[in-house]
């Protein structure tokens, strides 16, 4: 049995234990040999199971995110879960009925271009039926691969909870919901400018895109008549052909007599108006600024302001589309250029500039975002910013600068949420639309789910104008749509109102910083408009984990790991110790794989520590029991009860890096390093009986409360300890077992202190015995402890322990002169 970190002794409690053939326990811990078979036993056993009859006990719901089923769970994906688990198991043991449902997000624009990719087809070359099927295909086959990542990983979820939101069962509900907001005045159809992906031929969503600084070219052309012209500076004049208006300061003197009068846009020859608005700056370029519909977010506000006409010039699929030969059809860049060289044959180029240039771009490929009007469906968010606000102010966020990001993204939202999308593998948009009158018909509740783009309309005619020229929405919903009432139909909605009183909201909503303006966002604002409350209660945010070098992790630099990789060479209760101690909640955390084998480190002297203490099987009289505890007992069991309330704090607030040091620090030093070495003697065949109870009773404890502090963060190694301590195996689980309560008794401040003076003094000599060159065993004459008046009797009293322990004939205990006094007053020297 170690309880020093020197190699020697390592090596010599190996062998003792080999002599022992009562060990069960093997003699390494090989983490590829227990994490499986505990989790199978977890397995046949349903451990994880929701118990939905069972009243008696308080429910936990957490809304855990359902990922895009890309094949790869990363690592921090695995960061994510982990925390999740700690929540869970923690509650689990606190005597929860804990619901850990795991999803699939499965639809979306990924799945799409990898099904063209793998097939090598487009997808409209195929009826959309037959392009859905390949979709739901590929994203089964990426789901298998997750899920037995995140089972590896020992994730305590219950699997009968599973769903995918490509399933007709949940795609009805996202329906559903639409339905319920489309009659509540949430949702409408209208022709407004939107976000565009003109690569993937789709509106996109405020929040699917991405800034990007990049290097462009100020060009400074003349408009109007050379006896009239008037200098304009542009990044784009590819959008002359749309430009509607000039505006200018109204207050810039250099522009003031041509406000109200018109002027000729070069190349293109329309004759358009010079408008006056405030919101312009006249300090950039030449302070008059073209309107074109629509180059910016900016152009859509003037454009409404002012009344301007729209003129569609680029398409969908990113082309020019205009009347004039020379540009039609030419892709954006294409049309800048030809636009450039056109405006230079007639002289109207004056100068080009470099200028850093913010653009918004596609999250998903990094195309430039075009604004594109076309029929959209929107969700009336934008009303809604007091509201969330209000409601984010309320819950409790972890940490609480996440908050922040949420409310700081509704308030600069500046459109609706665009919810349609022009795409195929996507939850259908149940509407159809009479072809003469454009009359909305909404499915019908009770036939959801529906996909009007094969479905027949709820009703043979038009109600409005008795039309049978009826057509099905060809579009599907943002992805968001689906996962944003996930916490609902966790809980039941609609059928199950018991259910759901008890489940919604969720109780923990657990994602990454990256989510919180989507994810939690969207959840919030369909939760507010439909159940008019939050759908989750305590927000747990978890940073992105960054590369071994601190960078962004990527596969280019070097600094990738996979989280199998990690789970195969150290185990999954190495990983997850990583994940727990790496920082606060919130904060991007490095992987680190010298903490990961730090906690493998752990695990095997816990492993040896458990070997040792469990080859006590003593039944009958002499079996542990806790009679007369001595001042090192009362102190060890003082400590633990310390340790009990440090960790379910922790565990209470989220701070698992804090858990994990406490247990991980008791352990190695509290009762490895202190405590074993002083009752060593204790354990010998000839020693006091009493004594050697105690002793037996206190590691037996401390081991069990241990094992059960450290559940929820090393699931499998703390199973398999705790099944070796029972007296019928597998019969019951460490994790349904109860989590520990701190005894009173042993927290006495006074006994506490003098146990910690007797451990702290035999520490010293320990110390001074290596430092003279003397080794633990070597027998020395004579220990010499000063201390305080008040402590003298304590020592005297606890000489057996000191000797022994220490390996000295004879014990002197003196008093500290006054002048020596710290705050103990203790010395200790020895004499070999
Ligand atoms: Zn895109
Ligand atoms: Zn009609």
């Amino acid at each position: 049995m170690s309880h020093s970190s020197t190699p020697d002794s390592k090596s010599n409690s190996q062998n003792q234990a080999d002599s022992n053939s009562a060990f069960s326990l093997p003699k390494i811990y090989d983490p590829s040999v227990e994490e499986p078979r505990w989790q199978d036993f977890w397995r046949r056993h349903d451990l994880y199971k929701f118990d939905s009859v069972d009243s008696s006990k308080p429910t936990y719901s957490i809304d855990t995110p359902p990922p895009y089923p890309s094949g790869d769970f990363h690592v921090g994906n695995a960061l994510n879960w982990s925390y999740i688990d700690f929540v869970a198991r923690y509650q689990r043991m606190k005597g929860y009925n804990v619901h850990f449902p795991q999803g699939w997000d499965c639809h979306g624009l990924p799945t799409e271009v990898r099904a063209e990719q793998t097939f090598k087809i487009r997808k409209n070359d195929l009826p959309p039926s037959q392009f859905i099927e390949i979709c739901r295909k590929l994203s089964e086959e990426y789901i298998q691969r997750m899920k037995e990542a995140i089972m590896r990983l020992g994730t305590s979820c219950d699997w009968k909870l599973e769903y995918r939101t490509m399933d007709p069962e949940y795609y009805k509900l996202t329906q559903l919901s639409f339905v319920v907001l489309y009659k509540s005045g949430y949702m409408y159809r209208g022709e407004h400018p939107v976000n565009w992906c003109p690569r993937d031929e789709t509106a996109i969503a405020e929040a699917e895109v991405v800034h990007i600084e990049r290097q462009g070219l100020l060009y400074y052309m003349k408009f109007g008549n050379d006896d009239n012209s008037l200098e304009i500076a542009s990044t784009r004049p590819e959008l002359l052909g749309a430009c509607v208006a000039i505006a200018v300061h109204p207050e810039d003197t250099r522009y003031s007599k041509r406000v109200g009068r018109s002027t000729i846009v070069p190349v293109f020859g329309q004759k358009i108006p010079v408008i006056a608005d405030e919101e312009v700056d006249p300090t950039f370029g030449t302070g008059a600024v073209m309107v074109c519909t629509f180059g910016d977010k900016m152009d859509v506000k003037w454009q409404k302001k002012h009344g301007l006409p729209v003129i569609k010039e680029i398409t969908e699929n990113g082309r020019i589309d205009t009347s004039d030969p020379r540009f039609k059809g030419l892709k954006i860049e294409e049309a800048r250029r030809k636009v450039v060289e056109e405006l230079k044959k007639a002289g109207r180029i004056l100068r080009e500039e470099p200028v850093k240039q913010n653009i918004g771009t596609c999250w998903r490929c990094n195309t430039p975002v075009e604004i594109i009007s076309r029929p959209q469906w929107f969700m009336k968010t934008k009303q809604m910013t007091d509201e969330v606000t209000a409601s984010a102010d309320q819950l409790r966020w972890v940490p609480p600068f996440s908050k922040k990001r949420l409310i700081d993204w509704t308030q600069s939202l500046d459109w609706d949420w665009v919810v349609s999308r022009q795409r195929i593998f996507g939850t259908p948009i149940p509407v159809w639309y009479c072809k003469k009158c454009d009359e909305t018909l909404v499915a019908d509740e009770n036939h959801l789910p529906s996909d009007p783009r094969r479905d027949p309309p709820p009703r043979e005619k038009c109600p409005k104008c008795g039309s049978s020229d009826l057509k099905g929405d060809t579009d599907v919903f943002d992805t968001w749509m689906d996962s944003s009432i996930s916490a609902a139909v966790h809980a039941g909605w609609p059928s199950d109102k018991a259910l759901f009183v008890k489940l919604f909201p969720a109780d923990l909503q657990p994602n990454g910083l990256d989510i919180v303006r989507t994810w939690d966002y969207y959840l919030l604002v369909r939760s507010l408009a439909i159940f008019h409350k939050a759908p989750y209660k305590t927000l747990l945010i978890n940073g992105m984990v960054r590369g071994t070098d601190g960078r962004m992790m990527h596969k280019s630099y070097g600094n990738f790991v996979e989280t199998g990789e990690v789970i195969k060479k150290l185990g999954a209760d190495a990983f997850r110790q990583w994940a727990a101690s790496g920082g606060a909640t919130g904060y991007d955390i490095p992987f680190r794989w010298n903490e990961a084998e730090h906690g493998k480190k752990f695990l095997t002297k816990l492993w040896n520590i458990a070997r040792f203490i469990t080859q006590d099987s003593t039944t009958g009289a002499n079996a542990p029991k806790l009679t007369q505890p001595s001042t090192i007992d009362r102190w060890l069991l003082g400590s633990l009860q310390e340790l009990i309330t440090t960790v379910t704090n922790a565990f209470d607030n989220f701070q698992f890096n804090t858990a994990i040091e406490a247990v991980r620090d008791f352990t190695w030093h509290s009762l490895a390093d202190d405590y074993l070495e002083a009752v060593k003697y204790r354990l010998q065949p000839d020693s006091n009986p009493t004594d050697s109870r105690n002793a037996r009773f206190c590691l037996k404890q401390s081991l069990l409360v241990i094992c059960k502090l450290l559940a929820p963060i090393c699931p499998h190694i703390t199973e398999a300890i705790y099944q070796e301590m029972q007296e019928v195996r597998e019969r019951r689980s460490i994790h349904s077992d109860g989590w520990p309560e701190p005894d009173k008794s042993f927290q006495d401040n006074v006994q506490m202190q003098e146990g910690k003076l007797l451990v702290e003094a035999i520490a010293t000599a320990r110390r001074k015995k290596s430092e003279k060159g003397l080794s633990l065993k070597s027998p020395i004459r004579k220990v010499i402890i000063k201390t305080q008046p008040s402590h003298l009797g304590m020592f005297e009293a606890n000489q057996e322990p000191i000797l022994r322990t220490i390996k000295a004939e004879s014990l002197a205990v003196e008093e500290t002169p006054s002048s020596e006094e710290g705050i103990t007053g203790l010395t200790v020297e020895i004499v070999p």
